[in-house]
């Protein structure tokens, strides 16, 4: 009878084994051809400032899926960071936030508005990356301070000079740095200061108890604390309540994103957000 249940559960096990390997050949062969169709559309969550202004937007993509559809980049960006199909991914990702930025140019509104594009370390680490963005620049004709590039500590992770060399030169041409993520890596402070980073993006999981938490509290002051002394501006990620907003306000945050703003939401809906 024990032999039995354990041959069974031995099965159940296998089988579960071989859906889950069938289930990701799947989604990768899936992703192969939505990258050649180009199935992914982006959202846009709006930034705001002290005095409620949205001042940019995150871009986040999302993947149109023919029959499961909208699928969230958590399903399928760290896919297509191990297949690599991410370098083409992030292209179309960083042409149509160009196309974008060039559409706003003739609209008093829109004008101004940064966009915050996420860069995934392979993406990154791609030998065209740096030329990508400097040619989708020249080529739309936009002005590269509207241009925010989201990086994770991670990225540091393989090659430091390398990592500083490409940030310079997109530095240098007006691009500007948002660290996103910030207190969940592996991050020494010694190469914080190195960084040609502009903006500190502390994470979420911080921000989701820090007006009951005096852990989080002291953790979040200090961060800010930190940003204001290496003179980087601070967003919050993830406000969701008016006493997260209230305290950090109070604890000197520049700038936030979160549900109690405004969701993800696709173009014209945020367009709607300005009238
Ligand atoms: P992230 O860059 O840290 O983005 C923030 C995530 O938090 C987004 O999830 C956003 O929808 C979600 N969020 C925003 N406000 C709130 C809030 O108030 N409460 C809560 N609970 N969540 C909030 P999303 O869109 O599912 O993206 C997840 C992650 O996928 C992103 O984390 C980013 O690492 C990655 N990602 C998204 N878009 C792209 C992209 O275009 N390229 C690359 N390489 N990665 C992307
Ligand atoms: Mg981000
Ligand atoms: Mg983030
Ligand atoms: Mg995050």
């Amino acid at each position: 009878q024990a032999k039995l249940a354990g041959k069974n559960r031995q099965r159940n096990f296998d089988v579960d084994m071989q859906k889950q390997v069938e289930e990701r050949l799947a989604l990768e062969g899936d992703l192969r051809r939505a990258v050649q169709k180009s199935q992914f559309v982006l959202h846009l969550q709006a930034q705001y400032n002290n005095d409620r202004r949205i001042f940019g937007a995150e871009v986040l993509v999302r993947w149109l899926h023919p029959q499961r559809g909208l699928i969230l980049p958590g399903e399928f960006i760290a896919v297509a960071e191990e297949t690599g199909d991410i370098v083409e991914i992030g292209k179309w990702i960083i042409e149509t936030a160009c196309r974008q930025l060039k559409s706003w140019q003739g609209n008093e509104k829109f004008r101004n508005l940064v966009l915050a594009i996420n860069v995934s370390p392979r993406q990154f680490h791609d030998q065209s990356f740096v030329d990508f963005v400097s040619e989708a620049i020249t080529r739309w004709q936009i002005d590269p301070t509207l241009l925010k590039l989201e990086i994770t500590e991670s990225l540091m992770l393989d090659n430091i000079e390398v990592a500083l060399e490409k940030m310079a030169m997109l530095r240098e041409s007006g691009v500007s740095f948002s660290l996103d993520d910030f207190g969940t890596g592996y991050s020494s402070l010694s190469y914080l200061k190195r960084l040609p980073l502009s903006q500190l993006k502390i994470d979420q999981s911080f921000v989701r108890d820090v007006a009951r938490e005096k852990n989080d509290a002291t953790l979040v002051r200090t961060i800010i604390g930190m940003a204001e002394n290496l003179n980087l501006s601070v967003i919050a990620e993830g406000v969701e309540e008016e006493a997260q907003l209230h305290l950090l306000a109070k604890m000197g945050c520049h700038a936030y994103q979160g549900y109690f703003f405004s969701r993800p939401v696709a173009l014209t809906e945020f367009e709607q957000l300005f009238v």
